[in-house]
């Protein structure tokens, strides 16, 4: 009797805490609660403090190519095939990282000024001296997650059209990759203007929570349409629940300093408004006099 029970609880997953939902997140393992870096928090121009770094060099990304989609029960993940991964390093990494996947959650794990975006896509990347992702995670640095924050836009993004078709076949299959019928560019689910972003040191959004994650969030969104969101939305869990929502509530900061990098390219910008700004005002002010 003891041994079916056993059997039931391994094949369910429950014996090794390996089995988790968005619902339960009071149960998650054991660094998810006592954790002092955790993620994701709230992202507020009012707490970061603004640091020059240098900016990212990013190599591959651009390169087309298959890629494989599944619904792992949590999440929508895309693994790129066939290439050399795509790396990064500047941006103030202490190293250089490949590219292991992307995942997407909706609505944003990560708030900015106050704000949930309805999707945030997550590129998963671990420093190439280590041998893979699993290995990585265990090490200070070890991982360095890319932020990609989409917003409301009332016209569908095109980029995202073959990813959602196969999310809509396969969002009750879990667990069952399939190829992506067109080639895969992770450069089109990148913001054009990578300049402007915030950095903070914490951890996997998922059970176990490892910490030593060097967390970048783009400030500049891209667009997607209510009716894409609704497709990530109608995907299904292992026990065919809808995973209407899979994202981690917020996480305290505690003692950590978050940073913000403001892109050159939007300061330019406001400076132009300003130079605009202080133009209209002195010709208000000859008109006047
Ligand atoms: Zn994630």
């Amino acid at each position: 009797m003891f041994l079916v029970i056993f059997v039931l609880l391994f094949l369910t997953g429950s014996v090794f805490g390996n089995h988790w939902t968005y619902n339960d997140e009071g149960e998650w393992s054991n660094l998810c609660q006592t954790g002092k870096s955790q993620s994701p928090i709230a992202l507020t121009r009012s707490i970061a403090i603004l640091k020059e770094f240098h900016p990212f060099s990013m190599h591959g990304y651009g390169q087309s190519t298959t890629a494989l989609l599944q619904n792992n029960g949590h999440s929508a993940e895309v693994r790129l095939q066939n290439i050399e991964a795509p790396t990064v390093h500047g941006g103030g990494l202490p190293g250089t990282y490949q590219l292991d996947h992307l995942h997407f959650h909706w609505q944003s794990e990560h708030t900015m000024n106050n704000y949930r975006f309805p999707l945030e896509l997550h590129l998963v990347h671990f420093e190439q001296k280590h041998r893979n992702l699993s290995e990585a995670v265990k090490h200070p640095h070890g991982v360095a997650v890319l932020g990609v924050l989409f917003d409301l836009s009332l016209d569908d993004d095109e980029d995202f059209q073959p990813l959602l078709e196969i999310i809509d076949n396969l969002k009750e299959t879990v667990g069952e990759p399939r190829h992506l019928k067109d080639v895969f560019s992770a450069k089109s689910f990148l913001p054009r203007d990578k300049g402007g972003f915030y950095r903070y040191q914490g951890s996997l959004t998922t059970p176990g929570c490892n910490e030593g994650v060097i967390w970048t969030v783009f400030t500049n969104t891209l667009p997607i349409s209510p009716k894409q969101v609704k497709i990530f939305e109608a995907m299904q869990t292992e026990e065919k629940t809808a995973l209407t929502k899979n994202y981690r509530s917020l996480q305290a900061l505690n003692d950590r300093t978050v940073y913000l990098r403001v892109s050159p390219m939007r300061s330019s910008a406001t400076s132009l408004e300003l130079s605009v700004m202080l133009l209209g005002l002195s010709v208000l002010y000859s008109k006047l006099c």
